[in-house]
């Protein structure tokens, strides 16, 4: 077995750091006003990445990628992380539509969106749940009717990331009401500023309102943007939810930066005579921290070699999706534990620890439970499609 990267990856790596020190955007790291400030700022720092080379590498050249490696969009975003840069605002965009137009796309399709996904020009989102169709997504009841060259669409969707900043949305509809649940279901490119969309954000406990619930009243879609073939969206939306899980590079370079602030915040806050640090319980969840980063990292590296060798992750992604969730909740609470009452303080506080970091982003890892598939739907995977337990 070698753990090693190659020397092309090795200088790939370096190119990229070199670059992100000289390109480095301190507006980015800044805590922003609002969402909309963020999302301005963000925008901005994709197009400054898009011009060093840097968005969507692992995409083909012709689609204006740079027919990077997998391990080297790994390096990417280990890197990107390394940085503290931050996230790229259209990871919707790059992770999720680029791949399924790319695999499933028409030429129009590609040619019309895939260059303005990359340069930030237009921003994405994913119209998938519904109120009563999250993990059971096949039951979803958005219909789309055909009417000449049109489909007229029907329907409520929920939790949906930046759809206020969105132009385009990726839609699951049911074409079909007549066949069996994941049957007719179709995939279409929506536009989201069309007569008829109205975007209604939600208000999360972390104060910020980044998803939404999107309605959608006879809105009608040129049948030019049905993805692929009509009630065979089920099979084009595995591809984009595969892409949701694989390897989760960003997470592992997040984590190893909250255990050394978890080390620090140990040794940082008295404790009777001495320190946090100093308890055998706060030590012995540190160390199960540490444990835990670094099996992180080998099953990060596990499905790595999959995609290298089968070109996807394959059902053992949900094991790397259902460890780092509820790994960072652990850690999370081990820090709340050792803050006691100062944890609630945050945002613009003087008290607040870490200038407020720990209880944003122990509120905000709340939910890596529940996106991309739940646990329960994680463990259910893994009973199934890895283990081969039967269903019941
Ligand atoms: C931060 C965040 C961002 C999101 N962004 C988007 C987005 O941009 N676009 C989008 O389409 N969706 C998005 N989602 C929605 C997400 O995909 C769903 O929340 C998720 O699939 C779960 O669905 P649900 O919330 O309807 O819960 P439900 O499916 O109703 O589940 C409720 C509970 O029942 C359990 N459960 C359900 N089925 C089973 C089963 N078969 N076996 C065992 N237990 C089960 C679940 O694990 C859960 O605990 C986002 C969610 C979050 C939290």
């Amino acid at each position: 077995m070698d753990l090693s990267f190659s020397e092309e990856e090795e200088s790939f790596r370096l190119e990229l750091r070199r670059w992100l020190e000289a390109n480095r955007d301190d507006r980015a790291s800044t805590e922003f006003e609002s969402l909309d400030e963020e999302v301005r700022v963000l925008i901005d720092w994709q197009k400054k990445l898009h011009n060093g080379d840097w968005v969507g590498v692992h995409w083909p050249r012709e689609y204006g990628g740079r027919g990077a490696s997998t391990v080297e969009n790994y390096i990417l975003q280990e890197e990107m992380a390394r940085a503290q840069a931050p996230e790229i605002i259209g990871r919707i965009g790059i992770n999720l539509v680029g791949p399924t137009l790319i695999a499933h796309g028409s030429e129009e399709q590609k040619v019309r969106h895939l260059p303005n996904i990359l340069g930030a020009n237009e921003i994405w989102c994913q119209l998938f749940s519904e109120p009563n169709a999250g993990s059971d997504l096949s039951s979803l009841r958005c219909r789309a009717e055909r009417e000449g060259d049109e489909f007229v669409i029907n329907g409520q969707k929920t939790w949906t990331s930046y759809a206020q900043f969105a132009d385009w949305g990726i839609l699951l509809a049911r074409t079909d009401p007549q066949a069996k649940k994941s049957r007719g279901i179709s995939f279409l490119i929506v536009d989201m500023k069309a007569p008829g969309v109205t975007i209604r954000p939600l208000r999360q406990m972390t104060g910020s309102d980044e998803f939404n619930e999107v309605f959608l009243e006879d809105v009608r879609v040129p049948a030019a943007n049905l993805v692929g073939e009509i009630n065979r969206g089920w099979q084009i939306a595995q591809t984009t939810l595969s892409h949701e899980r694989g390897t989760s590079p960003r997470q592992l370079v997040i984590h190893r930066i909250l255990l050394d602030a978890l080390v620090q915040l140990a040794h940082d806050t008295p404790r009777g005579d001495g320190c946090a640090a100093d308890d055998p319980v706060i030590r012995q969840q540190i160390a199960r921290t540490f444990a835990e980063v670094e099996i992180f990292k080998l099953h990060n590296w596990r499905t790595l070699t999959q995609v290298r060798r089968h070109g996807k992750p394959g059902p053992e992604s949900s094991l790397v999706k259902l460890f780092w969730s509820e790994m960072s909740q652990r850690l999370h609470d081990t820090a709340m534990e050792i803050l006691g009452p100062r944890g609630l303080h945050w945002n613009g506080e003087p008290r607040a620890a870490w200038n407020g970091r720990w209880m944003r982003s122990y509120q905000y890892y709340r939910a890596a439970t529940i996106f991309a598939g739940t646990s329960e739907v994680q463990r259910n995977i893994i009973a199934q499609r890895v283990l081969g337990v039967p269903r019941a």
